[in-house]
This record gives structure tokens, C-alpha cells and sequence, in this order.
């Protein structure tokens, strides 16, 4: 879903997704995203909370593996590139303030998420911390 910056009133936009991705083969789900949009100055406050599943193939036995999760989203967005000058005028620098940079003219949400949820998901999948692998 793209929220347009345009169409944003009285500078909030309340969100709430739940969609499904593939990615290399394994299946990911946005079980719910319910959070705001929240214009402040020149730049826009994501937050919200995030619940996921990724179900994939255990990495020992290839058995399927269903990894559940949760996450607290708080992330700086902006339409533009933020100069290091204005950053350090409320005493960050650079370093210190993470920014998700967007479209001019909009945010798309899923793809924010997309990205979110394969950070979260760890690289080893197992479909339990006890599974011995392929029984030979
Ligand atoms: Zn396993």
C-alpha cells in the first residue's frame, strides 16, 4: 500500500496491513502492522507494532518451519534527503539518526515491511532449538 503525503490529513495517517510475501522460496507473513504516520516538521514518525511469520524449510532436518515474531517499529521517514547541517541543529548527527528515505511523493508501506521482516528473520531456520536433523 502506497500512502501518499498529499493525501495525509491533519498530518497522521493511521495504518493497518496484514499481506504475504515470498522470498526465496520461503513464505513470509505480515500477520498485522497497526501503527501511524505522523508528520513532524519536515519529516514523518513511523510507529507501530508488528507481528510476523516466515514458514520455511528447517535448515537440519528440511522439514517446514514456522519462526513467529514481534517488533516494536520507531523509524524516521523522509521524502528528502536530510543535510547533516539540519540533523545537527536538534544535536544529532548523521551517525546517530537513521532515516528511511522514500519517494518525493510517497511511502510505500509493504515495501517498508518487506524489508523489516527480513532483518527481524533470523538466518538460520529450525523448526525447533532441539531438532537433531535428518535421521539417517
Ligand atoms: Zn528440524
Amino acid at each position: 500500500m502506497k500512502i501518499r503525503y498529499d493525501l495525509i490529513k491533519n498530518n497522521v495517517a493511521e495504518i493497518d496491513r496484514s499481506f504475504e510475501f515470498e522470498e526465496s522460496s520461503d513464505l513470509y507473513h505480515v500477520k498485522e502492522f497497526k501503527g501511524r504516520l505522523e508528520k513532524v516538521g519536515k519529516q514523518y514518525i513511523l510507529s507501530g507494532d508488528l507481528s510476523y511469520s516466515l514458514t520455511s524449510k528447517c535448515d537440519r532436518c528440511l522439514e517446514s518451519a514456522t519462526v513467529v515474531g514481534e517488533a516494536t517499529i520507531s523509524q524516521v521517514i523522509s521524502n528528502v534527503e536530510i543535510v547533516s547541517d539540519v540533523v545537527e541543529s536538534d544535536g544529532l548527527t548523521d551517525e546517530e539518526i537513521d532515516v528511511y528515505v522514500t519517494a518525493i511523493d510517497h511511502f510505500d508501506i509493504d515495501e517498508f515491511l518487506r524489508e523489516e521482516v527480513l532483518l527481524l528473520t533470523p538466518g538460520k531456520k529450525l523448526c525447533s532449538e532441539e531438532c537433531d536433523g535428518i535421521n539417517y
